[in-house]
């Protein structure tokens, strides 16, 4: 017999399901993964059905719509709850993820029912101008609310006049732009030995079927981007489907159109800037098998593609792919298991693959596919660094700024070459400081430095709180507070005045947000319009640029005074990958790379280009301290208004952590940013040897839960800040 309650998972950050009574007229229709329309407390959200059960603990209000969908499938609901339980991240939100857009809203709308119509023509009083209202069509609940009395509107709705309804769907093919920009580009006919191999190995894998993890480690242009779309197109060609996931596709629309011409007309591209009428219309076109391959960011990893017989992680190492806001998960790694559950190959690959990853390889859970030549005569750049700790290195009036570097800018621009300059930090200066009392501006909200920039003021890169610069010290009064440091403003402003005439432009997160910023800077930098590009770690993404022929890396070290046991790895990542920018086309590029401490392993090795040499450093001191892949790692983030309770609930999660004997417990300690948003914030880490040791520790951190206090899990996490 089946039964008549629905459990529902809602999108709310809570972990239970909750019951809800299957309406008659739908109760052959709802079955597990059925979205629907749910009552929760005073608004109406879009929930899925997980399971169906014959009774209800306690009183149950009733589903109020079912969405004209297909229901779930059974390994998408399993993927979510794999997902909501690794992460311990609330199922409902998960689910969310799992929904075309508009659908994921949960705005309600009403609409007339027949009966509603009936009664609107006979004009029926006391309802006829809110059916009037419907009359045309569906309608927002705070439409009505605006126009007519809300007991109106539930009467109505109880005697079934009208009834809510999904959103309806934009019609097919709205909001759809082409690419802004784009490249025309010789179609690679033959593919080096190196390829040749990496696509045998891989075509091996997709022959066989099942599931598989083959990491491409191939240095920047050694051509994997070919091997994807090779792959790809041989799983297209067999009528299956293929994802691929791609840190960010608005930094990389070159890539993004490459890809996508491998099926034309049947490629649907997932990212959070569309218009939602072309979200959904690249949703349907999935899940109705028009179209058979997807690219998208990292919630694109939930896309629902029919009968997907691969998914590519691209820069598999970039942390973007990392959620770490609730609901908090990892793209890369629910790649990985969407790939398991689905029985089929996934490809990752990276000129700088995490540390995790290579060390599956070596452990024999992914295989490791090597291209490690360029595949292109251009030659491998040449690599130079310059010791700023050397006081004779640096100018003495910009001193981010070295001798070498201004020489070799002004040498490129005098050959007519082009070079981009990588700095990751926006704004003019970090901080402003008074030099009498040496006071720095904070945000009255977060303990952090406000940013100085100059077009708009102090800012804060937390809260975004916004104020103007003082002219004298807040806290002495003094008259001598000073922008100190340097973000890509200031340098581009002291690169045009040491280098009058020379086109210098800039590219970092103020520029991109006006729209269209990154396609007009793209098209200049291919027509040889700019000179100098000064940017952050957009540069880093990825994108080709032939003409450029010098990179500079303005402080290489940047990373490594975060109190992250990652810093020392993304150091590496972030060089190999802004110097593999250079001497992309036919000239041999030159990286210039300005350091503080260029005998640290993660500078030296990404010097070198020495992977090998940065992997045995890099894991040696995770294996002595513990941390992945050598341990699990989790964190528990405290915050709340009040820095005592805060602090006390940490006191207890930490003992009852401790008792659990399930990790080592590091901490309690108010973590790095101690303040955000006026929120006290207190953090503790947790390094198990197993997942369940793990589970264990969060478990009893959980049990926690207090009033005026709010407790984050992190699994995996990534940022530590
Ligand atoms: P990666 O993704 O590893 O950085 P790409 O696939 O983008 O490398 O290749 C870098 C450049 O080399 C591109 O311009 C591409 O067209 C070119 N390329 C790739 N494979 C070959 C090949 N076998 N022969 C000639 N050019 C190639
Ligand atoms: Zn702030």
């Amino acid at each position: 017999m089946s039964g008549t309650i629905a459990r529902v998972a809602v999108p709310r950050p809570i972990d239970d399901t909750f019951h809800y009574l299957i309406p008659d007229r739908l109760l052959r229709q709802i079955v597990p993964g059925s979205v629907v329309l749910v009552p929760l407390a005073a608004s109406t959200v879009t929930g899925v059905v997980t399971d169906i059960v014959d009774q209800s603990p306690v009183q149950a209000k009733s589903i109020k719509a079912l969405a004209e969908m297909d229901p779930l499938k059974e390994v998408d609901l399993e993927l979510a709850r794999w997902v909501a339980s690794y992460y311990h991240s609330p199922l409902g939100l998960i689910m969310r993820l799992l929904l075309p857009p508009p659908v994921r809203s949960g705005t309600t709308r009403f609409r007339l029912t027949d009966g509603g119509r009936a009664a609107l023509e006979e004009g029926g009083a006391p309802h006829g101008d809110l059916l009037r209202s419907l009359a045309k069509g569906p309608r927002t609940v705070s439409y009505l609310e605006k126009r007519h009395d809300r007991r109106l509107i539930d009467e109505a709705q109880e005697s079934g006049l009208i009834e809510a309804c999904f959103p309806v769907s934009p019609p097919p093919g709205a909001g759809v732009t082409g690419p802004a920009y784009s490249r025309d580009e010789q179609p690679v006919s033959d593919l080096t030995e190196h390829q040749d191999r990496a696509l045998q190995a891989i075509e091996g894998h997709i022959e066989s079927g099942g599931f598989s993890v083959s990491l491409i480690d191939g240095v920047a242009g050694s051509g994997k981007t070919e091997i994807y779309m090779r792959a790809a197109r041989s799983v297209l060609d067999r009528g299956r489907g293929v994802l691929i996931l791609v840190p960010e596709i608005a930094l990389t629309p070159l890539l993004t159109s490459r890809i996508s011409r491998i099926a034309p007309g049947g490629t649907a591209i997932l990212h959070s800037s569309l218009p939602p009428a072309a979200r959904k219309d690249a949703w349907d076109a999935l899940a109705s098998g028009r179209a058979k391959l997807a690219v998208g960011v990292r919630s694109a990893v939930f896309a629902p593609v029919t009968d997907l017989g691969l998914i590519i992680v691209d820069e598999e190492h970039d942390p973007s792919y990392r959620q770490e806001e609730s609901p908090s998960y990892n793209a890369r790694d629910v790649a990985v298991k969407r790939g398991q559950l689905e029985g089929i190959p996934v490809l990752l690959g990276s000129a700088t693959p995490s540390l995790e990853s290579f060390w599956n390889t070596e452990t024999g859970r992914y295989s490791l596919v090597l291209l490690p030549e360029r595949a292109t005569p251009s030659p491998p750049p040449e690599i130079e660094v310059v010791n700023m700790a050397d006081p004779g290195q640096r100018r003495p009036d910009d001193p981010f700024l070295s001798v070498r570097l201004l020489e070799e800018l002004g040498r490129t621009v005098d050959r007519g070459e082009q070079s981009i300059l990588f700095l990751n930090r926006r704004g003019f200066a970090p901080f402003l400081l008074c030099s009498e009392c040496n006071n720095t501006l904070s945000c009255p909200n977060c303990s952090v430095t406000l940013t100085y920039h100059q077009d708009r003021g102090m800012l804060c890169h937390y809260c975004g709180h916004l104020q103007r610069p003082p002219d004298l010290c807040p806290s002495c009064g003094g008259r001598r507070i000073a922008p100190v440091g340097t973000g890509t403003q200031r340098l581009e402003d002291v690169l045009g005045s040491l280098l009058p005439g020379v086109n210098i432009e800039r590219l970092d997160g103020d520029v991109m947000e006006k729209r269209g910023a990154l396609e007009t800077i793209y098209g200049r930098m291919d027509r040889g319009e700019i000179q100098i590009l000064v940017g952050t770690q957009i540069l880093a993404k990825g994108h080709d640029f032939p003409g450029v022929t010098l990179v500079g890396i303005i402080n290489a070290e940047q990373a490594l005074d975060l109190p992250d046991f990652r810093s020392a790895e993304r150091v590496f990542q972030l060089i190999t990958q802004v110097a593999g920018r250079a001497g992309r086309g036919s000239k041999r590029g030159k990286v210039l790379v300005q350091s503080y401490s260029p005998d640290h392993y993660a500078v030296s090795a990404a010097l070198t280009g020495d992977y090998a040499a940065f992997y045995r450093a890099e894991t040696e001191f995770r294996r002595t301290l513990g941390y992945p892949p050598f341990g699990r790692l989790g964190r528990v983030i405290v915050d709340g208004v009040s820095q005592e309770r805060v602090q006390e609930a940490c006191a207890a999660i930490a003992r009852e952590a401790s008792l659990s004997h399930g990790a080592r417990v590091l901490g309690p300690a108010p973590a790095p940013l101690p303040r955000i948003r006026n929120r006290h914030r207190w953090h503790i880490l947790f390094l198990a040897e197993s997942r369940n040791r793990l589970n264990k520790a969060f478990l009893a951190a959980r049990s926690q839960r207090a009033p005026g206090i709010r407790i984050h899990i992190r699994v995996d996490p990534y940022n530590l800040m």
